[in-house]
């Protein structure tokens, strides 16, 4: 065949292409992320069941957020709150969808949506988890986060919407105190949404495609969670911090907690200690790992990790909440991946450490003096904690 030949089929194939990648722009003007896993094909409705020590507001707030996102799908409503409630208080595969809430402590974390998968891939069941420990409010209010707004967020993962990366979408990744934004959807997230549940409740799916995606996961219970963390400030972030140190990662092991999830705890030799008084060593617990019957995965912001012979500098909270595990360790990072700053040899050829979500960094030459300052600086304003001492529960 001449070139001569080919020339013409190749043209209309190339403005075909252009075609639909333009209805593709106009149907699908939303940046999140779909997620692989979504639910088992057909699955037309999630039921919540909520923990009955919900305040009566939050419950009425909970439904409120459910419907932003029904009154977003042409297909009906897909979420639903159970008229039965629930005494349980963590979250666990039981064939019930359910809303707990839990004093875990400072740990950063605000709502978790915690989606149990099948061996296919596909999800299963949904719980929600609230950090309880946080201050929490039922309308914005400075220094506390509006619990409608991480419900809404929340139930868009229920629909298996992913994050965007547009702050004023309720799907952005990340929380902010004092307002109530994400209560409402944009055109973006209601787009994501319809996007998102008419993968599995069409018929346009092939029959085998639930197995086209099939691993090999033996017999474990498979979670892959989205954990909303707020952002701090560095004066927060400093603020929060009950021990700062630079050390070396000396040792790693992965335990069940005591709700039964694997966490991985990271041992580092300290090497400066920059505020507190820590021992020899810090133990630090972060969410995720696999054990002999779970895997369990988090967002990297809510997951950050450690590996042997990394030289890191650590921000520490041991405000544990009330768990009952809270012996077993030593810290929780404060936020998470924010708490942690790589001071590896290149940034130590740089003079400055950056933390593992790029939003802060600190000038290795002069680390004690810009801590001793922002301490100095959040006294005098009474700067507040985010999360509520050991022993205290909000009241939502
Ligand atoms: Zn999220």
């Amino acid at each position: 065949m001449s070139k001569k030949q080919l020339k013409k089929p190749l043209i209309i194939a190339g403005s075909l292409l252009l075609l639909m990648s333009c209805a593709g722009t106009s149907f699908a003007a939303y940046s999140h992320d779909l997620y692989p896993n979504y639910w088992q094909q057909g699955r037309s409705s999630v039921t919540y069941s909520v923990q009955s020590t919900f305040d009566s507001t939050t419950k009425t707030q909970m439904q409120t957020a459910m419907s932003q996102w029904n009154n977003a799908l042409p297909s009906g409503s897909f979420l639903y709150k159970s008229a039965s409630d629930t005494n349980d208080s963590t979250p666990s595969q039981n064939n019930i969808n359910t809303i707990t809430k839990y004093p875990y402590g400072a740990d950063g974390f605000t709502g978790e949506h915690v989606p149990y998968l099948n061996s296919a891939g596909k999800v299963i069941e949904s719980d929600i988890r609230i950090n309880s420990s946080h201050n929490w409010s039922n309308s914005p209010k400075p220094n506390y986060r509006d619990i409608q707004s991480t419900m809404t967020h929340e139930f868009g993962h229920s629909l298996r919407v992913g994050h965007s990366p547009i702050y004023e979408d309720t799907m952005f990744g990340e929380g902010s105190l004092n307002t109530d934004y994400k209560r409402t959807l944009t055109t973006a997230d209601r787009e994501a949404a319809q996007a998102s549940v008419s993968r599995w409740i069409t018929n346009s799916l092939r029959t085998n495609d639930d197995e086209s995606s099939k691993s090999d996961l033996s017999d474990k219970v498979v979670v892959h969670s989205e954990a909303e963390v707020i952002q701090f400030d560095k004066n927060q972030l400093v603020n929060e911090a009950d021990v700062i140190v630079s050390g070396t990662v000396i040792f790693q092991e992965v335990k069940k907690d005591f709700e039964g999830f694997p966490v991985t705890d990271t041992t580092i030799r300290v090497q400066t200690v920059y505020k507190g008084e820590p021992g020899e060593t810090v133990t630090i617990r972060v969410k995720g790992g696999e054990t002999d019957n779970m895997i369990y995965t988090l967002n990297k912001e809510a997951s950050p990790t450690f590996k042997i012979g990394e030289e890191a500098i650590v921000f520490l909270t041991g405000n544990k909440g009330s768990r009952p595990d809270k012996d077993d360790f030593g810290y929780y990072l404060v936020g998470q991946a924010q708490g942690k700053f790589d001071s590896g040899i290149q940034s130590q050829s740089q003079g400055v450490a950056k933390n593992s979500t790029d939003t802060h960094s600190l000038d290795l030459n002069n680390i004690q003096n810009e801590i001793n300052l922002i301490e100095k600086y959040n006294k005098l304003n009474n700067i507040p904690k985010l999360y509520l001492p050991e022993g205290q529960e909000s009241n939502i």
